[in-house]
């Protein structure tokens, strides 16, 4: 053989027909790790992987026959330690032999490797990726739901924080901070507002004679006679025992007695559920200079005057 050849850059390997190699170089050697004389007699076979004998036979050598030569042919080839070389093939048909170059793919088949390592790894991250998404979505949805549960729970919170739990009207220390906001605006605004002190007559006859229980159901029936009495936006809260407070918001002097004497009439002409009373009130209505003590004293010096004059009356206190 030809020095150059034996010792070219690729591997050269020459077989009959029927598969018998006939030829080979150094480089074809030194790739299958054999002698040359380890090569004699030896069958194509003996030195490329099963699957590709089954490659060369139903398409390798059909092909070749076909075109006379074949190009960029996929064959591995296998060394005496079962060491697999992927290598590309060129080969053509030359009086009755094949003759072929074979290149051996060590590198780009690592390379190939490589990218098929890195693709499943990538394959895995996006899968991860994906997997803590659709948690991260639940997470998500979950801390919404309790958010909204929590805003749900505080806006109930804050209505128990301020509502009196027998009758449902708003508690003491709620209204006292209305009637603050209520004067804060008279006074810069100059718009003008009642207040009404009420108090159950001879409330404590009806507990000794029908009971506490009963004299709860009155309070909480008696809530229902002030709230129908009143406009909507007016603020209705229960001082504590039987007394109760109204404020009654842009009403002038007028308007506050004649709601006082309008919710004694409908405590005295309704027929109760509970056993029936009358109430007594005490209006007050904002004077320039008053403060909140002002009112609240003036409504209860008002309020004082109704009881003292015989119950189920209103009474006003102040400039007229
Ligand atoms: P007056 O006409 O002068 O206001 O007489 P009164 O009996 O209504 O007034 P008094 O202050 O003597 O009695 C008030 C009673 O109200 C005494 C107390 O047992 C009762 N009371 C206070 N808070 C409650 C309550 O939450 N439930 C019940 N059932 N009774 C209450
Ligand atoms: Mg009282
Ligand atoms: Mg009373």
């Amino acid at each position: 053989m030809d020095k150059k050849l034996d010792s070219a850059p690729c591997g050269y390997i020459v077989f009959t027909k029927d598969g018998h190699i006939k030829e080979v170089n150094e480089t074809m050697c030194t790739m299958l790790s054999v002698t040359k004389i380890q090569l004699h007699k030896k069958h194509l076979h003996d030195i490329i992987s099963k699957a590709s004998r089954i490659y060369f036979q139903t398409y390798f050598t059909p092909l070749l026959m076909m075109h006379e030569e074949v190009k960029e042919m996929y064959l591995t080839f296998v060394t005496p330690d079962n060491v697999e070389l992927p290598t590309l093939v060129n080969a053509y048909l030359k009086e009755e032999e094949i003759v072929c170059a074979v290149l051996q793919m060590k590198v780009r088949d690592e390379y190939e490797q490589e990218i098929l390592v890195e693709k499943k790894n990538a394959e895995r991250i996006m899968q991860e990726t994906d997997k803590a998404y659709k948690q991260l979505q639940g997470l998500l949805q979950e801390f919404e739901k309790k958010r909204k549960e929590l805003t749900l729970l505080n806006g109930e919170l804050e209505q128990l924080s301020i509502t009196d739990s027998l009758t449902g009207l708003y508690n003491r220390r709620y209204i006292e901070s209305r009637l603050e906001d209520f004067l804060e605006e008279a006074r810069n605004n100059r718009v003008p507002f009642g207040v009404l002190m009420i108090d159950i007559d001879h409330f404590k006859v009806v507990n000794d004679r029908f009971g506490h229980q009963a004299g709860d159901e009155v309070l909480k029936e008696l809530a229902g006679v002030l709230s129908s009495g009143v406009r909507s936006d007016d603020v209705i809260g229960r001082l504590g025992g039987e007394e109760f407070l109204i404020l009654l918001g842009s009403a002038g002097k007028e308007e506050a007695v004649e709601t006082g004497e309008r919710l004694c009439r409908l405590a005295a002409d309704k027929v109760w559920k509970s056993p029936a009373v009358t109430i007594s009130v005490g209006v007050s209505v904002y004077e320039k200079g008053d403060s909140k003590l002002d009112l609240l004293e003036k409504a209860d010096k008002a309020l004082y005057k109704s009881k003292a004059e015989g119950r189920n009356r209103s009474t006003c206190q102040g400039v007229l």
